[in-house]
């Protein structure tokens, strides 16, 4: 009877809000930046769920959450990047505001996403800088960008030159170009890198072995979650299921991969064959670029529709200049891309290009520190769960 008592008690206790017990999150060494607040709170609302288990179709989350009985904060950073905010387990939660015990998980885990980013990434004080200002700053920055490259490519014209059929090079030699964007390209990608392996050290996830790493980067690419475990998608506004977020993140990442394919592509023309550009429209750096082009127009803009109109109780509204930020940088980068290539021989070319190049600058900077780095911290997540389901619970409680 008294082991009854202990029990209502402590659910008592998780329901009003308190941080179950079993929580390591104050004492795992998460310093005051990872948001020690944001973590019991997702460890209380994982604590209520992990007895529930209403969800468990949902996403990886559930059945990650059911081999653990407590949650120390390296598992809630996990279990959070596990999650990719599909609003299905709030829609389908008895326990969802205005039930006293306000579960919310969507809520929950994004709030502890963004602090994965803002504190694994390197360095920490431009990841949470970027958290709290996402759209404004990355706007700023492109605009600024684009300004300065605007006022080289002024100085660097030489007066009554004319530009037509002569391509971009003609006005910024290629040489320069490498100059201003291998170093950008190279900090952002070693920025992330850090950032995911730091993240990856405190997850210690064990051996990984190959059928592990294959589904991993399958889910990732088919982004098999999105579909919300039953085929029919994510909640957006309301109840009703929707496909449109997978296939605008699929438009999305194809189209941003269509245009880093044309760049290595015209790369290998200009050092391999030395083939200068501007090359014919038909050629294939052109129509993998226009393509790409294309996706990363009709992607970002759906996803900004979509974030504009989503369910407010769904995430965290605080992350949503972040997520506008990088959309908007996307849709920036793709649109001032194809109008550079449609007005390429015009008179408004320098214009196209500083405008393009700024954005592109602005975005490789921003990549480790924004919603870029939620895919990149999420492949790991993924894949240390591929790893793990493929192990006996060390819980022992019998099959899964
Ligand atoms: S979100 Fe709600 S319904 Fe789903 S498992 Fe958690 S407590 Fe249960
Ligand atoms: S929001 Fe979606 S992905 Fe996240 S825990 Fe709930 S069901 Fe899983």
């Amino acid at each position: 009877m008294r082991a009854l008592d202990a029990l209502v008690r402590e659910a008592a206790a998780l329901g009003g809000g308190a941080s179950s017990g079993a929580s390591s999150v104050a004492s795992s060494g998460a310093g005051p930046g990872l948001g020690a607040e944001a973590e019991a709170e997702a460890d209380r609302q994982l604590q209520i769920c992990n007895a529930c288990r209403y969800c468990e179709g949902y996403c990886a989350v559930f059945p990650a959450m059911t081999r653990r009985l407590a949650f120390p904060a390296a598992d809630v950073h996990y279990l959070a990047n596990l999650c990719h905010n599909c609003g299905a387990c709030l829609h389908a939660c008895p326990y969802a505001p205005p039930h006293e015990f306000a579960l919310n998980l969507p809520r929950a885990m994004a709030r502890v996403r963004v602090r994965t980013y803002a504190t694994y990434a390197w360095p920490p004080a431009l990841g949470r800088l970027y958290a709290r200002n996402g759209l404004t700053l990355a706007l700023a920055l492109a605009a600024g960008l684009a300004l300065f490259i605007g006022l080289v490519l002024a100085r660097l014209r030489a007066p009554g030159a004319a530009l037509a059929g002569r391509g971009f090079y003609a006005l910024l030699p290629h040489g320069l170009m490498v100059a201003l964007f291998a170093p950008v390209f190279a900090v952002s990608v070693l920025a992330l890198a850090l950032g995911v392996a730091r993240f990856w050290r405190g997850q210690a996830p064990g051996p990984v072995g190959a059928p592990a790493l294959a589904e991993a980067v399958h889910d990732a690419l088919r982004l098999r979650y999105l579909g919300g475990g039953h085929g029919q998608g994510c909640n957006e506004a309301d109840d009703r299921y929707t496909l449109a977020r997978r296939r605008l993140h699929h438009l999305t990442f194809y189209g941003f991969g269509l245009c880093f394919a044309a760049t290595v592509v015209a790369t290998l023309y200009h050092y391999a064959f030395g083939w200068t550009a501007p090359y014919p429209r038909s050629s294939l750096p052109v129509l993998l670029g226009t393509l790409g082009g294309l996706g990363l127009v009709a992607g970002p803009a759906g996803l900004l529709w979509l974030n504009l109109r989503r369910d407010p109780m769904q995430g965290d509204p605080a992350q949503r200049p972040m997520d506008r930020g990088f959309i908007a940088l996307l849709l920036l980068a793709g649109a001032s891309g194809l109008g550079l290539l449609a007005g390429r021989d015009g008179w408004a070319m320098p214009g196209w290009l500083a405008l393009h190049l700024g954005a592109v600058m602005a975005l490789f900077l921003t990549l480790p520190y924004g919603k870029f780095a939620h895919g990149a911290y999420r492949v790991a997540a993924l894949l240390k769960w591929a790893v793990e389901r493929r192990r006996p619970s060390g819980l022992r409680l019998g099959p899964e």
